[in-house]
């Protein structure tokens, strides 16, 4: 029997062949016939265009549903997807053709030139356009085209997809998805939420990455659900789209801003039935204030690229801010001594690790990566530093990486974050370990205050001093005016550590 995953999307898509499955602000449109149709027709374009099992095929377009249909016929005709970040340079590109050898570069119309260049230098053997108009070279060469009306026959383990980690340290690593990966995980998710062919999702993400990509798009195909696709983020748009749908994916900054617009109340959201988070932490703040406006609960998951989603907080139950809720259906998570692998007490702070169907099946050409981080007993080590709380829900508590150790204690980030986000005139912080000539890491907070508040480093170091114990406590305080973020509303840790690294060379 197949497992290939685009067997069970199209169980759902021919049941559902006249409604529609994806539909643009500007009124483009396919229905579950129409997507069906298509991606038997761009399957025969892969085809054509020297694509075979098993080939990567790497794509880096602007948020379009052709861009979706692109990957359906690639799960279609046993192809392995790699989409890649809209923002990265044609240098950068260079390194993902080089290590990935993909079949085919499927890039902007307006890169082509520059995608041709590095495509020629890495070896790449086809290059095609795609645009957000359903125009572009791989569209027109659809033209004529006879349907791939089959699906190829893929085992559970074999790679549906490969999505590059987004690398803050050393060199990106390619996650291995296998079709068995994403399938489990699409079905587990549109349990664990309730999706049924009625909802209508608001998916305001990027496609390039896990959340925007397999979390929404698959949970809608795996429940024949529709959505509406907008282009990116945008207050006016999200809310314009409120009184037609059912559910918002976002991550933590959709829901400030939203916060930060009065049209956000009980009457706007009244169609909608579900509101999720995820991609980076939601402060206890931002689901309080959510709450206080709509009556909503947002529901907080968490997961990584290697591990598709993890944890959920309950749809029933008590969603409760600031933990990322209990293991999702299949899914273990051990929380554990980082040296020895060994499960520690509920209550205390350790590695988050995972074992499950939903887990990848390995770094792309890296076996020792793999091996250091994907265990014998098939766990995977997150590199989340966790804590199971006495009711079973889970807390993140930060990145490994961002642990701060100074003068041989641990400091957690989030620790020290929390106690300053409670300060008057503070909007968010970022607490970072700086190399230090007598602590080896000097603690280290970056401030962001609101428009007019008059909060010097005195003060935050006066504040800090009877809350948490001196080694927690930073040795400087500086501000910015906001913190570095990548699109998925990450804070980029490391931006900062550089920026900072001299600081206390006299010390
Ligand atoms: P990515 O592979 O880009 O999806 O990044 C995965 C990482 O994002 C995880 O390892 C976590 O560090 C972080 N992350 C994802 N969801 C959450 C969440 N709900 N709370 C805190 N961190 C999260």
């Amino acid at each position: 029997m197949s497992h290939n995953l685009f067997e069970t999307f199209s169980t759902r898509m021919r049941a559902r062949q006249n409604a529609n499955f994806i539909t643009t602000p500007e009124g483009r449109n396919y229905t579950y016939a129409q997507a069906l149709d298509m991606s038997a027709t761009l399957a025969a374009t892969l085809i054509s265009l020297g694509v075979s099992l098993g080939d990567r095929v790497a794509v880096q377009v602007d948020k379009s549903p052709e861009a979706i249909l692109l990957y359906l016929a690639c799960l279609r005709m046993g192809g392995v997807y790699l989409p890649l970040n809209t923002g990265y340079t044609a240098s950068e590109i260079g390194y993902f053709l080089g290590d990935a050898e993909p079949a085919l570069f499927v890039c902007r119309p307006d890169s082509l030139e520059a995608a041709s260049q590095v495509a020629a230098d890495t070896g790449c053997p086809q290059v095609v356009t795609l645009g957000t108009k359903g125009d572009g070279t791989l569209m027109e060469q659809t033209a004529g085209a006879t349907p791939f009306s089959g699906i190829e026959t893929r085992a559970d383990g074999d790679l549906a997809a490969i999505l590059y980690t987004s690398g803050t340290t050393g060199r990106s690593k390619g996650a291995m998805l296998t079709h068995g990966n994403l399938g489990s995980n699409a079905k587990t998710l549109a349990e664990a939420w309730r999706f049924t062919e009625t909802d209508r999702l608001i998916h305001a993400l990027p496609i390039f990455h896990t959340h925007g990509l397999f979390v929404a798009c698959n949970v809608v195909l795996m429940s024949g659900a529709s959505m509406y696709f907008l282009p990116r983020f945008d207050v006016d748009n999200v809310i314009g789209a409120m009184a037609d749908g059912t559910v918002l994916m976002g991550v933590p900054t959709f829901y400030t801003r939203l916060l930060q617009d009065p049209r956000l109340t009980p009457e706007l959201t009244a169609n909608i039935r579900l509101f999720t988070s995820g991609s980076a932490p939601l402060t206890a703040d931002t689901h309080n204030a959510f709450r206080q406006r709509t009556g909503f609960a947002i529901l907080e998951r968490y997961g990584m690229t290697e591990t598709n989603m993890i944890t959920s907080n309950p749809y029933d139950g008590e969603r409760l801010a600031g933990t990322v809720g209990m293991p999702l259906s299949g899914v273990e998570v051990r929380i554990t001594d980082a040296e020895t692998h060994k499960t520690i007490a509920p209550g205390d702070i350790g590695m988050l690790e995972v074992r499950g169907p939903n887990v990848f099946s390995g770094y792309w050409r890296m076996p020792e990566k793999t091996r250091a981080e994907l265990l014998d007993d098939g766990f995977f080590v997150t590199g989340d530093l966790a804590m199971l709380d006495e009711r079973g829900y889970i807390h993140i508590v930060g990145r490994d990486k961002d642990l701060v150790i100074s003068g041989g204690f641990n400091v957690y980030p989030k620790e020290v974050e929390q106690v300053i986000d409670e300060m008057v005139g503070v909007v968010e912080s970022a607490v970072i370990g700086v190399s230090h000539p007598d602590f080896g890491e000097g603690v280290t907070a970056v401030l962001v205050l609101k428009p007019g508040a008059k909060v010097e480093e005195a003060d935050v170091l006066f504040e800090l001093s009877d809350k948490l114990a001196k080694y927690k406590q930073p040795k400087r305080v500086f501000f910015v005016d906001s913190l570095p973020r990548n699109t998925m509303g990450k804070v980029q840790k490391n931006q900062l550590r550089d920026q900072y690294k001299d600081i206390y060379a006299d010390a």
